[in-house]
């Protein structure tokens, strides 16, 4: 093995500063040969985790994947990178198969990617071959495509159980996405992987800023967006296939560069479709769920909902296809009830109640994150088994301005409703008989009740808005059941009798996500000319142009202007070899330009950076802070901790620290909200994020350094978040 510390390697092969999540340990791990499991959310890097133990290992690394589509693009990003990679699959001649298969007898080869049906082709005889090769590794990606229990089952798999059988000794590595424990369990067992390290990553998407906006006029809603986001790359999602064409059309219409995708489509078109999105001759795709599994294009600045997702797993592995560049990106949700009642209608899997039910709690949970008064982030990370604040910054909960409204009178007016119609009715029909709705389903005698119509000034989804606080609030109760009916509790009838005033806390929604001002300041012009440079390096190499660099890369230079190509490595994205490949073209632009504008270089600003947006360069865990942690889940505090392991309560506090960082540890839970509260709120004023002691001088006595340290790293993990 060469003797590379991987943080060298890291940058020397691949351009990056610093490893994100769990990728130092899990690499760490791997090159000690042992077998792991990798979870990591969409973008999180799960590639690099095998891909720099292949170049580091002797030998040959195999990988899995299950889309051919994406093969290509891999191996072109690794050659990029002057890594010497190869796949092999249908899409290539029988000639040009036989060209790597001798490459990769020579050993020329360092990772070569396959379909997993391949590997069992013809027999044994593929298998046979490659036991003749010194093989370091397996990477099995998509691992979860071999559970049943996953959402993406592929028989194909199932052929690499046999794997460890064939090769005992050669560690394997499964990567997925999947959140659920079962499927992770399935698939160790599935691959019989000899007791495996398993990383968890935090599945906080940190970069994507999360909205949910009540929809109205949907169309509209997505155009005013569009308008202000002229240069960035999305996808908008619908539901049904007429609705892509529709929207597409529309779109096109307007002025916009837009393409539809569904699986209605031939393959033919679909791929092309994919492909002009992956090169950003498209710059926007309205799709249906289809489209998604092969799209791995880094610079997706939005996802818009344009009708809502069947259930938490879908709107976040939908949403998750923004931002894997670790820049700021937007997803919006336009949401209304009726969508769900919509969906509701159409779920039924015939003959299976079971499922049935299954895929309605889903669906309900959906409506649930949609309707919830709090962080959205919160919510997800809490529906995917995390812990994490109840506030982020980046969601639009946490950005909007809160009102405080007197509404006595409306809620006199719903509670009255409530008791005239006998206490036996739901929401919905209450709302239509406020309103006066002439629809039949208003029972007749009901109309002749005085208070029928009495609410027709306000809209319907006010109203909604207003029944739901009241229900928080516990003002009014609401049965269980099928057809769940508002009951009046004490506190209903004190509002009747007007000895309880009402007051509603409405969310004033902001439009979108303000930009986040640490956005560095470049050079528009310069961006421009180096995006020109790079599509036309693109179009010679015949490749995407993100796989030359990527557009954080870009808006780098732009910002830092690299004179020298010191510099220039100094830039995220830039390994070795691709400054010496790419840097002389890139280097001209820039010279021309410092010239032309008298502008000097401001590279020595760049402090090593850490990874932008994305909570990353997290120090690795050690196995002593992870048993510290693992205590404390358990329920141990941190004196019976330090107890219990003979080491100071400083020592155990210290352990905890890097779990807050990545959100993975609510601080509330060691130190109590108050305390927190008080201060994050000086950390803010005085912007001491790391210095603890000017803090404990402005603090009550009774707050420790321990107390400190734990809010700064929650401020940490609030900042980023
Ligand atoms: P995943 O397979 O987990 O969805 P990828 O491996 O495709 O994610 O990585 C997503 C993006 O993040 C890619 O553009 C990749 O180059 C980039 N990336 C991965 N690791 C790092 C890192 N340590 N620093 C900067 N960028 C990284
Ligand atoms: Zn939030």
């Amino acid at each position: 093995m060469k003797q590379y510390p991987i943080h060298k390697a890291l940058k020397h092969f691949f351009g990056y500063d610093n490893f994100r999540l769990n990728q130092q340990v899990i690499i760490e791990t791997v090159l000690s040969g042992k077998d792991v499991m990798a979870i990591m959310p969409t973008g999180g890097g799960k590639s690099i985790c095998y891909q720099l133990p292949a170049v580091l290992l002797d030998g040959l690394t195999i990988v899995i994947s299950p889309l051919i589509a994406l093969m290509k693009d891999q191996v072109d990003a690794l050659q990029a990178n002057g890594i010497r990679a190869a796949y092999l699959n249908s899409t290539l001649s029988n000639a040009e198969q036989n060209t790597i298969i001798a490459a990769v007898r020579n050993g020329e080869v360092k990772l070569l990617y396959l379909a997993p049906e391949r590997l069992f082709a013809s027999g044994m005889q593929f298998v046979n071959f490659l036991g003749t090769l010194p093989c370091s590794l397996f990477a099995i990606d998509e691992a979860h495509c071999i559970s049943q229990w996953g959402h993406d089952f592929r028989p194909e798999y199932l052929g690499l159980s046999a794997l460890k059988q064939y090769f005992p000794h050669v560690p394997v590595i499964a990567l997925t996405a999947s959140a659920d424990t079962i499927t992770q369990k399935d698939i160790v067992e599935k691959l019989a992987l000899h007791q495996p390290q398993v990383f968890i990553s935090s599945f906080n998407r940190a970069n994507i800023n999360y909205y949910i906006q009540p929809k109205k006029k949907a169309f509209e809603q997505i155009i005013h967006y569009l308008d202000k986001h002229r240069n960035d790359s999305g996808i908008i999602y619908t539901l049904s296939r007429a609705s892509t064409e529709s929207i597409a059309g529309k779109l096109k219409e307007v002025g916009y560069n837009a393409a539809y995708y569904h699986a209605g489509m031939g393959n033919d078109e679909r791929s092309k479709v994919q492909e002009s999105f992956q090169r950003d001759d498209t710059k926007i795709i309205v799709a249906t769920i289809a489209f998604g599994m092969g799209i791995d294009k880094p610079n997706v600045r939005f996802v818009l909902h344009y009708d809502v997702p069947k259930n938490m797993e879908g709107y976040y592995q939908e949403t998750g296809r923004a931002g894997r560049d670790g820049l700021k990106s937007d997803a919006i949700l336009y949401y209304s009830s009726g969508d769900i009642s919509k969906l509701m209608r159409f779920i039924t899997v015939e003959n299976n109640a079971a499922q049935t039910n299954v895929l309605k709690k889903k669906l309900m949970q959906m409506k649930e994150f949609a309707e919830y008064e709090g962080c959205r982030r919160q919510y997800i990370l809490q529906y995917f088994g995390e812990r994490s604040p109840a506030y982020c910054g980046s969601c639009d909960y946490c950005l909007s301005n809160l009102e405080h409204r007197v509404a006595t009178v409306e809620a006199q007016k719903i509670l009255s409703a409530v008791t005239r119609t006998g206490e036996r009715y739901g929401v919905d029909y209450l709302i239509d008989f406020l309103r006066g709705s002439a629809s039949a389903k208003i029972i007749p005698a009901h109309k002749e009740i005085k208070t029928y119509g009495i609410g027709k000034d306000i809209k319907k989804d006010e109203w909604q808005t207003i029944v739901k606080q009241l229900l928080q609030q516990r003002l009014v109760d609401m049965e269980d059941g099928a057809y769940p009916a508002l009951k009046l509790n004490d506190a209903s009838r004190k509002i009747l009798r007007g000895e309880l005033e009402v007051t509603l806390v409405l969310k004033k929604p902001k439009e979108e996500v303000a930009e986040i001002s640490t956005a560095p300041q470049h050079h528009p012009a310069l961006l421009q000319e180096l995006k020109e440079i790079r599509r036309e390096i693109a179009e010679q190499e015949n490749v995407p142009a993100y796989i030359i660099v990527g557009d954080n890369t870009l808006l780098d230079m732009a910002t830092y202007l690299p004179l020298s190509f010191d510099g220039l490595r100094r830039i995220s994205g830039f390994g070795d070899y691709k400054v010496s490949k790419y840097g002389p073209a890139f280097m001209k632009v820039l010279q021309a330009y410092a010239a032309d504008n008298k502008l000097e270089t401001k590279i020595q600003l760049k402090t090593p950076k850490r990874e932008r947006a994305v909570k990353t360069d997290k120090p690795s865990i050690s196995n002593t802070q992870r048993t510290s942690f693992d205590l404390f889940k358990e329920g141990y505090d941190i004196a019976d901790i330090a107890a219990k392991r003979g080491m100071a309560v400083s020592t155990v506090e210290n352990h905890l620290i890097p779990f807050i960082t990545s959100g993975e540890l609510n601080a509330i839970k060691l130190i109590g909200k108050a305390k927190l509260d008080e201060i994050v709120a000086l950390i803010k004023q005085t912007g001491h994020t790391i210095a603890s002691k000017p803090l404990k001088d402005l603090l009550p006595e009774e707050y420790s350094y321990g107390d400190i340290k734990i809010a700064q790293a929650h401020y940490e993990w609030m900042k980023d978040a």
